[in-house]
């Protein structure tokens, strides 16, 4: 099985491509939480600020990730006076609308997603009246009477629906609307993994260390006995997590970029053939 980088993630990789002076352009957190594109896009010239930093780009232009922002951020620098480049994700436009579309409707807003994430502080900026909470463990009552329900796009399907439930359960008062805001690349790596987990004894996940979305492939495998290793490129692949006879599944965060998970696979080949048996000469 392997999974590629998402096409929101692809699209806005591809808008960068059609930038012709990078050193005008600042990309507004990283682009992808995927360090060798980050590396790649430093050589370009793009100037690139920390993730969560406050401070209005030096450049004339500034280029919104995928993971997008809040309107309130947007109307900041827009009245800096800078050339504002969106490649915000069509899917977390989706979210951003029907948080406030909940919002509108007077309902505490419940975001199920990491709190510090750059997509959750777009989502959750013009909102407010909200709690973030990560899973289930978070859920309390809410003390409200009307409650939206929606998630980070790439919060995990099964850790979605377990926060859901105890969301009713502790909150039996309360009036509460979901709208599911998982995106599809996400569900679809979640939904193979579970069709691939039964099948295998060891999962290699590619993926950059900070991507909410990798991690949760790792957690899935771990959580169903199967070892997972969280790897960012082939290079990290070492021969001894593997033996004979073992089967291998791989998968990939939404940021990964098809040539390293193609060299991902290639070595994971070259590692079995180290692994078989030499053929022994026939003495008779
Ligand atoms: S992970 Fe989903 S929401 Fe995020 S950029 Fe990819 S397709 Fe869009």
């Amino acid at each position: 099985m392997a999974h590629g980088m998402c096409f929101g993630v692809r699209d806005a990789l591809a808008a960068t491509q059609q930038i012709e002076h990078p050193s005008n352009v600042t990309i507004y957190g990283e682009l992808v939480h995927n360090e060798s594109v980050q590396a790649a896009l430093a050589a370009r010239g793009f100037v690139q600020m920390a993730e969560g930093a406050r401070e209005l780009p030096q450049t004339d232009a500034v280029l919104i990730t995928a993971h997008g922002i809040s309107g309130l951020e947007r109307g900041r620098l827009a009245s800096a006076g800078l050339q504002i480049l969106d490649t915000t994700c069509p899917l977390v436009r989706n979210a951003h609308a029907a948080a406030l579309a909940l919002a509108a409707e007077g309902r505490f807003i419940v975001v199920i997603g990491m709190e510090d994430h750059v997509e959750v502080r777009g989502l959750t900026g013009d909102i407010d009246n909200f709690i973030v909470i990560a899973d289930a463990r978070g859920v309390v009552n809410f003390g409200a009477g009307r409650i939206g329900v929606v998630s980070q796009t790439t919060t995990a399907p099964g850790v979605f629906a377990e926060a859901l439930g105890m969301i009713f359960t502790k909150n039996p008062e309360a009036d509460i609307r979901v709208m599911d805001t998982i995106c599809k690349p996400t569900r679809d790596r979640q939904e193979g993994l579970a069709e691939l987990l039964p099948q295998i004894d060891v999962l290699v996940v590619v993926g950059g260390k900070r991507s909410r979305n990798t991690h949760e492939l790792a957690a899935a495998a771990a959580n169903a006995g199967v070892a997972a290793y969280h790897i960012q490129s082939a290079a990290d692949l070492d021969a001894s997590w593997f033996a004979p006879d073992v089967v291998v599944g791989l998968t990939a965060g939404t940021s990964t970029q098809d040539e390293t998970m193609h060299a991902v696979h290639a070595k994971l080949l070259e590692i079995e053939r180290s692994m078989a048996p030499t053929p022994q000469p026939c003495v008779s």
